[in-house]
């Protein structure tokens, strides 16, 4: 297994290599050289797998030789034995659509789901090499919690959590700063999700720096992290199991991942119809998609903080695509947003996009009734960010199967909610202490050489 960089496709790199780095040097993305498709005999025998054994067989198509296919179900069945679900994910029927909670792991968002596979996969590496490393993160609100979950107290590894101060809900912030270890560290930065983001890029970019401190990144750009995504689009076609009408999925959308990991399962062969790429008020996505304009505006705070993100990183990778691994024209095209802003989608790769998308776009009023309308008829309690991915099939209308993701727990964002529904929702009893445990975090200016030199003062 061969991958390359959305920006100079010359030179080869490993699975190890990608997982490590995250991001290329030259400022791409990691993709497989090429992807292998299953056929409809293997997709077949791929349908009767328990979760477990499905991720097993997918990731391990992407690994190369990174680890043996015995040990890869060994660190599987140890990150998916800390979910609350036994087959880690969970599917149900709310009127017309089903739902697909994908939050039952120890942070309550979806983003356990790959965070605990890396956490093992840190771990088997670094006991392996007898090496070590430190991570340094962006969040919007619950990457961090779930990378800090997944890392905390494990050997050879310090992480270092950037979130944006004042921007994300309580919860989320008490999930991340209540953690005892002492291989955690959390910054509030004075900016926004994308100064976080950035200040992670420049720090990956000064090579001196990233080499002095050995850094790795995982942010959604890491290719471990689609691949562990793609494993529930897979399980949640096979669940359906019907072959007389479309499968859509609906998912909410910040930074393109989890929408591109469901796009790769379709690469990999899986017939899903449709993907709708759902965006609250940061819809620079919905924009893209609909008149074809990737122009990034400015930021807003919504009532679904995880996804109040401007620039969607892994989109760099569809374009790769529509370009049909072209790499000197996405490093163009990557260039022209960075300096202009701006990027205007030729109508003959719109056209293509729109044979795999659809977007639809919410405000916080909208969440809000949506929240409201589907506890009043369902009796189910749909955090900020799920409330777009169920409203976005209001707005986009498709027939056959549709599946919202469930991104997040609603206790995690209780004030949308209690606006919703005027009930406080409760967070699980084995959670409850972080309301009243002590919190360590560090507030600084959103200052590249101020965060540099707090990190090299830890390590
Ligand atoms: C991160 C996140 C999203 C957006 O996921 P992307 O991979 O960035 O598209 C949506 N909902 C919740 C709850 C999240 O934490």
């Amino acid at each position: 297994m061969k991958y390359i960089s959305t920006r100079d496709n010359s030179k080869e790199f490993s699975f190890n290599q990608v997982f490590l780095k995250g991001l290329a040097d030259d400022g791409g993305l990691f993709v497989p050289k090429s992807i292998k498709k299953f056929d409809k005999k293997k997709l077949n025998s791929l349908s009767r797998l328990n979760y477990k054994e499905l991720a097993n067989e997918i990731i391990y198509s992407f690994t190369g030789n990174f680890i043996p296919k015995n040990n890869l179900k060994k660190i599987i069945d140890k990150s998916y034995s800390v979910f609350r679900e036994k087959n880690v994910v969970d599917l149900i029927q709310v009127g017309d659509r089903k739902i697909l909670e994908l939050f039952h792991g120890p942070t309550l968002a979806f983003k356990d789901i790959a965070m605990q596979l890396l956490g093992n996969f840190y771990e088997y590496y670094l006991t392996k090499k007898k090496d070590n490393i430190n991570i340094v993160v962006a969040t919007s609100g619950d990457t961090g919690a779930a990378a800090i979950d997944a890392i905390k107290g494990k050997k050879g590894i310090n992480i270092f959590v950037l979130h944006p101060y004042n921007r994300i809900s309580l919860v989320q912030r008490k999930l991340m700063t209540t953690i005892k270890e002492n291989n955690v560290f959390n910054i509030a930065v004075k900016g926004n999700f994308d100064d976080c983001q950035n200040l992670v890029k420049l720090m990956f970019t000064d090579k001196q720096f990233s080499n002095s401190i050995k850094m790795s990144g995982v942010n959604s750009i890491n290719w471990a992290r689609i691949i562990a995504q793609s494993v529930y689009y897979f399980y949640a076609y096979f669940l359906i199991n019907d072959d007389t009408r479309p499968v859509n999925f609906s998912v909410p959308t910040g930074n393109f991942g989890d929408v591109y990991a469901g796009y790769l399962a379709k690469k990999m062969g899986l017939p899903i119809n449709k993907f709708i790429v759902a965006t609250n008020q940061n819809d620079i996505l919905h924009r893209a998609i609909s008149n074809g304009v990737y122009e990034v505006g400015k930021a807003v705070e919504t009532i679904s903080p995880s996804m109040d993100i401007q620039v969607a990183s892994n989109f760099e990778r569809l374009i790769y695509d529509l370009n049909n691994g072209d790499d000197k024209k996405t490093r163009s095209i990557m260039k022209k947003i960075k300096d202009k802003g701006k990027y205007i989608i030729e109508k003959n790769k719109l056209n293509k996009i729109k044979l795999n998308f659809d977007s639809s776009s919410m405000n916080n009023k909208q969440i809000i009734e949506t929240i409201k309308l589907v506890y009043s008829k369902y009796n189910i309690v749909l955090d900020p960010h799920s409330a777009i991915g169920y409203g976005a099939f209001d707005r986009v209308k498709l027939e056959g199967n549709n599946i919202v993701l469930a991104t997040a727990h609603p206790c995690k964002f209780p004030d949308a909610v209690k606006l919703a529904i005027k009930k406080k929702h409760e967070l699980p009893n084995s959670l409850k202490y972080i309301m009243t445990e002590k919190e360590n975090y560090e507030i600084m200016p959103n200052n590249l050489q101020h965060i540099q030199s707090y990190i090299k003062n830890k390590i």
